[in-house]
């Protein structure tokens, strides 16, 4: 393996070195990298195909994933084993996504938790993040197949409103695709960076970036100050974007032709086909003003079918896709507005998105600012463009630009298991603030240990203490009712400070520690090194230590709920439950984690009937929220 140095200082590589920007997106993700002679961003194809790769993942029946064009043309014959849009789920409870649970072919689990959300093929179990690594796993091979060299760094791209949990997230994903993610930046900040705009000094200015994909929308007011850049605010709708496009032009056509979405429903073929079509349909109209389809290229024995041809103008598809424009320009207006400023504030327009090449949206974002937009880079390269600019500046081959300081190492607390929970991931910008509550395993639990350490495995065992205090003086509460609020704070010299505050009865701790002390920058290398060298077993075990803890937990609920609602029950549900709790304590203490899952499913769902008929608030609450040790 190639040896590394990092300067802990600066956070850069000091051995110039291929690192890529990547964004995974909703719909399509890519990979970039700075053109070693131009040194201009270029994305990654092979010779005549697309840069895209379709965020699809298709399963077969043994279990083996195919990623991209190929898992695409499984979406409606193969629904329930074809996982497209898993970046919505990244970070997300089901609580979090029930009320557009209609909007996923596949299964997500449904047990109404605050634990993350997994989706089940076959006897399966996968997390958002093993659906994520699948596709960053197939974005690094192609890129090694096309540069003929290793490809081990990575920057990568999130949504400007993506949390610390979504952001947590996709480090791991690539950490688990065999990544080592030196930075995950926002989507509007390197579409900026793309364009050139904040790599100037003393350039300053306020840019509004205007994003359309496959399935979402999302505009971002930025400020950039000394090549600093600024989120001042962010909107947009999760579930708007190309794809509504082609499923309105769908409806169009079924209308014109006499079928209902029903029919469609039952002729999966056809509904695949007609979902293609539609989409070539409305790129055809981002450069031509009709568009024409013969069907009887189709393969059916419907006579409505037989005799009808495919039509759409670009008048008519504006028409149809109006509403759509026009809410976002009421998310344009709402940002705007959030951030305190008016249209003639903004200096910079950025469009991005392959759904902004509709020449309608463009128009329309254009009008509503009153100048035109930047559209001159590839919107559905732009983000990828950004962070291979990103990279190139990591990699420190961009002298001229400011590098801040930054946290070599990440920095988190032991929870459950002994689980490391990262609060400030490595490469963090210092000065640094970040908090996060956590709760209690035990009724009556009075104290918690507070254990702080520095790495970037996924047991603490594995990492460095740096400190330990008690939390002490916790009243008296049920599991889960406590709320512990631990903050970690780096100022500007790099000295760490952990406090810990229990936010009922306001009792707090707090300890100061120098994270880099007694490190050399061989130990700091190694330490990374480790970190993928066992990235995949120490995300399995993640993995494990997490089933096997919600499985404990929900048989302490269990427990707890039958013995205080016994005459609730009858006695088949009794026997049922038994059976169930016995079949789930077995496969905790084997070492697979999909069974551990299956089991605790099996129990959710004996159970949930009468759950649900006597749930009370303090056994809901002992089932939220995360753990630390007693
Ligand atoms: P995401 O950021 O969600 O991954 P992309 O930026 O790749 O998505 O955008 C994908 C969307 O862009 C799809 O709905 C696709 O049909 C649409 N799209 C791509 N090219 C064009 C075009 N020429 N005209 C209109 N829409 C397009
Ligand atoms: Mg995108």
């Amino acid at each position: 393996m190639a040896k590394i140095s990092i300067n802990i200082a600066t956070g850069s590589l000091q051995q110039a070195e291929m690192i890529v920007g990547i964004d995974l997106g909703t719909t399509n993700s890519l990979v970039a990298i700075i053109h070693p002679e131009t040194k201009k961003p270029v994305a990654l194809k092979e010779h005549d195909s697309s840069s895209l790769v379709p965020s699809i993942v298709h399963f077969d029946e043994y279990g083996n994933a195919s990623v991209g064009e190929v898992a695409k043309g499984f979406l409606e014959t193969e629904p329930q084993n074809t996982i497209f849009s898993a970046k919505r789920l990244m970070g997300k409870s089901y609580n979090d996504v029930k009320n557009n649970a209609g909007f996923f072919t596949y299964k997500v689990i449904d047990d109404n938790t605050e634990s993350l959300v997994k989706v089940q093929v076959g006897n399966q179990f996968y997390s958002p993040i093993d659906l994520s690594s699948f596709i960053l796993k197939e974005l690094k091979q192609r890129a090694e197949h096309i540069l003929k060299t290793p490809v081990t760094k990575a920057v990568i791209t999130v949504p400007a409103y993506f949390n610390d949990a979504q952001r947590q997230a996709t480090r791991d994903a690539g950490k688990l695709a065999g990544l080592d993610v030196l930075r995950i930046i926002n989507e509007p900040t390197a579409a900026s960076l793309a364009y050139g705009l904040g790599l100037e000094k003393d350039d300053e200015r306020t840019i509004a970036v205007y994003d359309l994909g496959g399935g979402t929308f999302d505009v971002s007011i930025l400020k950039i100050t000394n090549g600093i850049f600024e989120v001042l605010s962010t909107n947009g709708d999760t579930y708007l974007g190309g794809d509504d496009f082609d499923r309105l032009i769908i409806q169009h056509w079924l209308k014109e032709i006499g079928l209902t979405e029903e029919e469609l429903h039952t002729n999966k073929q056809l509904a695949q086909t007609l979902r293609l079509i539609a989409e070539e349909a409305k790129k055809h109209l981002s450069s031509n003003e009709v568009f024409e389809f013969t069907l009887p290229e189709l393969t059916t024995n419907d006579s409505r079918l037989s005799t009808a041809s495919l039509r759409l103008t670009t008048y008519d598809f504006n028409l149809l896709i109006a509403p759509l424009i026009e809410k976002t320009i009421t998310s344009c207006s709402n940002a705007l507005k959030d951030a305190g400023l008016t249209t003639t504030d903004i200096d910079t327009i950025v469009m991005v998105g392959g759904s902004t090449r509709v020449p309608a949206v463009k128009n329309a974002v254009s009008t509503f600012f009153g100048k035109p937009v930047n559209d001159s880079v590839n919107p559905d390269e732009v983000v990828a463009l950004g962070a291979a600019v990103q990279a190139d500046i990591l990699a420190g081959n961009n002298k001229d630009f400011l590098l801040l300081d930054i946290t070599p190492l990440s920095l988190g607390l032991e929870t459950m298991g002994g689980l490391m929970d990262v609060l400030i991931p490595r490469n963090s910008k210092i000065p640094t603030k970040v908090g996060r509550q956590y709760t209690t395993y035990q009724d009556g639990q009075s104290g918690m240990r507070i254990s702080v350490f520095q790495g970037e495995r996924d047991l603490v065992k594995d990492n460095r203490k740096l400190a330990e205090f008690n939390l002490t003086g916790i009243p008296g509460m049920p599991a889960g009712l406590p709320k512990v609020e631990v903050n970690f704070l780096i100022n500007a010299d790099g000295i760490l400070v952990v406090t810990a505050k229990e936010l009922r009865s306001g009792v707090q701790q707090s300890i100061e520690v120098k994270p880099q002390y007694g490190l050399t920058d061989a130990e700091v290398e190694q330490m990374l090194l480790d970190s993928i060298t066992h990235a995949k077993d120490d995300i399995q075990t993640r993995a494990l230590v997490e089933a096997r803890t919600e499985g404990e937990q929900i048989l302490t609920v269990t427990e707890k709920f039958l013995t205080k609602n016994a005459s609730l029950i009858s006695k088949d549900e009794m026997l049922a439950t038994a059976n169930a709790m016995q079949a789930l304590q077995l496969a905790i203490t084997m070492e697979d984690k999909n069974l551990i899952q299956t089991k605790t499913e099996e129990l959710n769902e004996v159970t949930r009937p009468f759950a649900e008929r006597a749930m009370d608030a303090a056994i809901s609450g002992a089932m939220k929220g995360q753990n630390i040790m007693g």
